[in-house]
């Protein structure tokens, strides 16, 4: 019963955010707590005035206090209300035609599927969970029954992001939680093209699938130019732009993990205009400007630089310093698809890191498509950060 939850008590005129639904209560936000939540509690918030306004779960440990999830009274956190919600997720995913049994795809989108907190990719039958949440940590067994009755998955292993267990006061270790264990490398099929994904041990859970559209529409304009391809991995961009008749791919990473699986990814694909160079992409792309190197094509597809708000200037000179570099290397005419998956960088800010790159760079800089994330990860229009990937594509002079 409602009555007998703990409740935490907003500050005068904090409610607004949240009850437009905006699911992350900060510590800053509450005034006080009534009855004693447990981490990964149940809680009731409500306004100054005691008026009800959500219910979420609690943690004392995170800066996030507690996430919300249900705007309705009555409504209890159950395990089987996450079944529900998971269902929910992975019905869409089924009726947007993304769930093919060897497609990689984002069952769970945290924010965008109503589950703040948590990720599900999957990989040709395979499941990579990720928590961010250690209340949702707690019901992983009833979330990975519900994700695997949906999907009909052969298993489901669990990965965490680095930072989240002292973030979240997470304990949890990456391994196998229900059915079989992945093998080492899952083939999965996308736009036509085979991948290998380390669902164990791969970058964040093994493939950046939220990037398939952008790497079939950017590869639109390769033909019989010469790309390079920064921040490759493990060759996602670079075999669209090879298979799209490119005059050539080069594809740069710092990890060399990274670019053997691109290597083995191109030949999988029998894609043999594509040399995959190890390197850090400040280093290389200035050691590129300087030998008056140029391309036709550039994508740039840095990891995220914004790791908390207070870095959020230190990653603006980061993004600027790294298209500007990568504008010195175009040829007249040619195209830079250049991307952000920083959920604290807006589109707008954004745009202007590109303006403030063209100015550093001296090129004439217009955005021809400006893209972001997939269906598969749909933005919460009540959490703005839940858009958090930009793939602008430009058209360089
Ligand atoms: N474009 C890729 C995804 C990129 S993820 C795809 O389509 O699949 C970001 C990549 O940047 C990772 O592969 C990581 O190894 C690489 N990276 C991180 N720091 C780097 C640096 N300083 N120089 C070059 N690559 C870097």
């Amino acid at each position: 019963l409602s009555a007998d939850l703990p409740e935490l008590i907003l500050k005068a005129k904090k409610a607004g955010p949240f009850l437009g639904r905006h699911p992350w209560v900060f510590s800053g936000a509450i005034d006080k707590i009534e009855g004693r939540p447990a981490d990964g509690g149940e809680i009731l918030l409500r306004a100054s005035d005691g008026r009800f306004v959500a219910r979420g779960l609690y943690n004392s440990q995170s800066q996030i206090r507690a996430r919300l999830y249900s705007w309705n009274e009555t409504e209890a956190l159950t395990d089987a209300f996450f079944a529900d919600r998971v269902l929910a997720a992975v019905s869409l995913r089924k009726a947007l035609g993304l769930l093919a049994p060897e497609a990689a795809c984002r069952l769970v989108f945290s924010e965008g599927d109503g589950i703040s907190g948590m990720t599900a990719d999957y990989y040709a039958g395979f499941i990579a969970l990720q928590f961010n949440a250690l209340a949702l940590a707690q019901r992983r067994e009833a979330i990975a029954t519900a994700l695997t009755r949906a999907t009909a998955a052969r298993g489901v292993y669990v990965r965490t992001e680095k930072g989240i267990r002292e973030l979240e006061g997470l304990d949890i270790d990456d391994g196998p939680l229900s059915g079989e264990m992945p093998e080492k490398d899952v083939t999965i099929l996308e736009n036509g093209l085979r991948f290998e994904v380390d669902v164990r041990e791969g970058q964040k859970t093994g493939f950046y699938s939220d990037q398939r559209d952008n790497r079939r529409t950017v590869a639109g304009y390769a033909l019989n130019r010469r790309c390079l391809d920064v921040c490759c991995y493990t060759g996602g961009f670079s075999l669209n732009l090879a298979r799209a008749g490119a005059a050539s791919v080069t594809g740069l990473d710092s990890s060399a993990a990274a670019l053997d699986a691109a290597r083995r990814n191109a030949a999988r694909n029998n894609l043999s205009n594509i040399d995959f160079v190890q390197g850090d992409a400040f280093t290389a792309l200035d050691a590129m400007g300087k030998a008056d190197r140029t391309f036709d094509l550039l994508v740039l597809d840095p990891p995220r630089f914004v790791q908390s708000s207070g870095g959020v200037s230190q990653a603006l000179k980061a993004y600027v310093r790294l298209n500007a570099l990568a504008l010195r290397l175009v040829s007249p005419g040619a195209v830079l698809a250049t991307c952000s998956c920083s959920g604290r960088l807006s589109p707008d800010e954004f745009l202007s890191v590109l303006a403030a790159a063209a100015l550093t760079a001296g090129r004439t800089v217009r955005v021809l498509e400006k893209r972001g994330q997939p269906a598969d990860h749909p933005v919460n229009a009540a959490c703005p950060e839940s858009e958090y990937l930009k793939c602008f594509i430009c058209h360089v002079e």
